[in-house]
């Protein structure tokens, strides 16, 4: 019953409030990586973008506005994760905060005898547990073209959100049953010492050295690999993608491959 209104609701979410064409296209040609998206693909996520804005708020901090085209085009990066997956995965939230540009954060951190440290720094982006996720708007402009920018910003905080279903992020999201998490964090930890000795002996990586930061950085930084540039991922850490195209319900190189042959 309550899986049945639920399918109303967003039957009635979908209805009324369309993406106009021309505002979906414009945030399309924004983001070159969905260029390899099949068109079935493509209205998947149109729908998902949807209910994504009608669930969440996309709000603005201080005095800055936040355009159409600027909502559409955090949510569809924010959905191109869950595209195949529940979109409950993204409940117990509701807030998208957007500064005009990186915003200072107070980091509390307890060294090894304990003491407490606060440390004022500017973010680009930050999820928080349970709360709302920030973005700077030009690191989000920046970051909207992988090819130039190798990284993005949108991808990383979401995949954080996804860990931290859970609680804190810790590079192992809440799985489904038939993956035991100790094989996902066999695979994740071996991979993550494997990238880290590689940054700390100085080798310049494709791959963002953030992600030897932590477990829970490894996670978010590959997942924007995986997303934006798929056959990185698969020649460097070929189980790690397998993991992802498992736990992402995603096969994104694949894509690549279609668009290779045409
Ligand atoms: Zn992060």
């Amino acid at each position: 019953m309550l899986e049945a209104i639920r399918n109303w609701k967003q039957r009635r979410v979908l209805a009324q409030a369309a993406i106009p064409e021309p505002l979906w296209r414009e945030a399309l040609e924004w983001l070159p990586f969905l260029a390899i998206y099949t068109d079935a693909e493509l209205a998947r996520l149109r729908e998902r973008v949807v209910l994504f804005l009608s669930q969440k708020s996309i709000v603005a901090a201080r005095d800055f506005e936040v355009t159409p085209l600027m909502r559409v085009t955090i949510a569809i990066q924010a959905c191109v994760l869950i595209l195949n997956l529940d979109p409950r995965y993204y409940d117990g939230w509701e807030n998208v905060i957007v500064y005009p540009d990186e915003f200072m954060t107070e980091l509390e951190y307890e060294d090894e005898v304990g003491v407490v440290h606060r440390r004022h720094e500017p973010l680009a982006g930050e999820a928080m547990p349970r709360g709302p996720v920030i973005l700077s708007w030009p690191d989000v402009e920046a970051s909207a073209d992988w090819s130039t920018a190798g990284m993005n910003l949108v991808i990383h905080e979401f995949a954080h959100k996804l860990d931290m279903r859970s609680g804190e992020a810790n590079g192992c999201p809440p799985l489904p049953a038939e993956m035991p998490p100790r094989s996902w964090q066999k695979a994740m930890n071996a991979a993550f010492d494997h990238f880290r000795g590689r940054i700390e002996k100085g080798e310049e990586t494709a791959i963002d050295p953030y992600a030897a930061e932590s477990p829970a950085e490894f996670f978010a930084v590959l997942s924007e690999v995986f997303f934006a540039d798929p056959t990185l991922l698969l020649h460097e850490y070929p189980k790690i993608y397998e993991l992802f195209s498992w736990f992402y319900k995603q096969d994104p190189a694949s894509r690549t491959e279609l668009l290779l042959e045409e």
